[in-house]
């Protein structure tokens, strides 16, 4: 797996839908187009194949913002997956998930299971990608995606850090904080720059699109990112807490009173939520408290903790907020349910915080 590096746009490249940057790039290309000040924006787009939003907000970008401009700073592309862009697809069956394979910042001590997996191909040319934009000191780094199923943009990072969150809260006013699944971009970069990933709806919604160009534009013309607290209300910090499944065993349904488990019709508008104790999710015909299943960021079963199950009722037991739920039958039974978040506060982040990034001298360039 080659990586591409231009210091150029190939005529023409901003012409194509994903779809069609096969016919100009082999495989993974990085541009470096140079602009006013000098420490590069770094954007990634379409490291899965059938996300395709990030490169329609850089192409308009180029096309109708910069194209006989100059870039108010200069910028690092990007293209990931061109191949499984092809073919409209996450990666292809020989690929591996291009966003599970960069360098892990916070988890430099790997248990030996994850450290044999990391040198493939992809990881190699993925540590490349991280070593050339750690050597031209990036200025920030945005990874674009969409998503499935009903949830809003959202901007998340893997470091808490007022700068990521300043960084964020350019795109959203809900901020996710993660540490799983790791090997993510965001991750890699958070170690040099801020960095963050987009959420941005699903994919070929114009919304995402719209979104995604204001931002860029936005952070294009930033001359620091500033690492002065966030004053209260400019962002809802979250992070993941516990992944939902529902027991292979159990039948289920959405509004259908023959299954074992029947939730709510509409649980998948309960995404993004900040829900109260006690918020019903759906009944339970005799299941009891094996209804759901939750496990921790370590695979611990929590269920307990953040579910209640009587009188047939699955109530939530402590103030969460869901995401990703979704009321496709399939994708619960090869995935999981949904996620649970938790609400941070940012106050006492601002007392515990970790010692900050240090400052590049690029920041002010
Ligand atoms: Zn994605």
């Amino acid at each position: 797996m080659e990586l591409t590096q231009l210091d150029h746009l190939p005529d023409g490249l901003l012409e194509k839908p994903a779809s069609a940057l096969y016919q100009q790039l082999t495989g993974p290309t990085l541009i470096h187009l140079r602009g006013r000040r000098k420490h590069p924006l770094f954007v990634s787009v379409l490291q899965h194949g059938n996300e395709d939003t990030g490169w329609e907000a850089v192409r308009r970008l180029l096309k109708t913002q910069y194209s006989h401009s100059q870039l108010p700073r200069s910028l690092s592309l990007l293209i990931g997956n061109v191949e499984a862009a092809r073919h409209r697809v996450r990666h292809l069956d020989h690929q591996p998930d291009f966003n599970r394979c960069w360098p892990a910042y916070q988890v430099r001590e790997n248990r030996a299971a994850d450290r044999h997996r990391e040198d493939s191909e992809y990881h190699q040319m993925f540590r490349q990608v991280t070593d050339l934009m750690r050597e031209r000191r990036a200025f920030a780094s945005i990874d674009i995606h969409n998503n499935t199923g009903m949830n809003p943009h959202y901007a998340a990072v893997n470091r808490m850090d007022n700068r990521f969150f300043r960084l964020a809260s350019l795109f959203s006013h809900t901020v996710i904080y993660f540490e799983i699944p790791r090997g993510v971009q965001s991750n890699a970069f958070a170690d040099f720059c801020p960095a963050v990933t987009l959420e941005c709806g699903q994919a070929g919604d114009v919304h995402g699109t719209d979104h995604s160009l204001a931002y860029l534009q936005t952070v294009l013309q930033q001359s620091r990112l500033s690492g002065d607290p966030l004053v209260r209300g400019e962002l809802d910090l979250f992070h993941m807490v516990a992944t939902v499944r529902v027991p292979d065993t159990l039948s289920f349904g959405f509004g259908s009173t023959d299954c074992q488990i029947n939730f709510i019709p509409d649980l998948d508008h309960l995404n993004f939520c900040e829900l109260e104790a006690g918020t019903l999710f759906g009944h339970c015909n005799g299941a009891g408290s094996g209804a759901l299943h939750a496990v921790d960021l370590n695979d611990h079963p929590v269920t307990s903790d953040y579910f209640r199950f009587d009188q047939g009722r699955i109530r939530t037991r402590r103030r969460l907020m869901p995401s990703m739920l979704t009321i496709d039958k399939q994708v619960i039974r090869q995935d999981c349910l949904c996620y649970l978040m938790e609400r941070l506060d940012t106050d006492a982040l601002r007392r515990t915080a970790a010692e900050p990034l240090p400052e590049p001298t690029g920041q002010r360039v």
